[in-house]
């Protein structure tokens, strides 16, 4: 077994980095090891937010379309 991480059968892969280097912080979250950057699954959508240096959270669902961020 690698280290990658499956949502239901599929790899999951970062939508900003490509990066499969993802760690599960909690139910339906992970976390991107390459680029800081939380996903949060949503149904069949990530939602995906940044973490700032102060600890809070901005979102960059803004930054991709939904069919980037729809789980296949
Ligand atoms: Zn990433």
């Amino acid at each position: 077994m690698d280290k990658r991480t499956f949502f239901g059968g599929m790899a999951m892969q970062c939508p900003n980095c490509q990066s499969k280097n993802l760690g599960r912080i909690g139910p339906g979250q992970y976390y991107c090891w390459d680029c800081f950057i939380e996903l949060t699954v949503e149904g069949e959508m990530l939602q995906l937010h940044q973490v700032e240096e102060d600890g809070t959270l901005s979102s960059l669902d803004d930054l991709f379309p939904e069919s980037e961020r729809k789980l296949l």
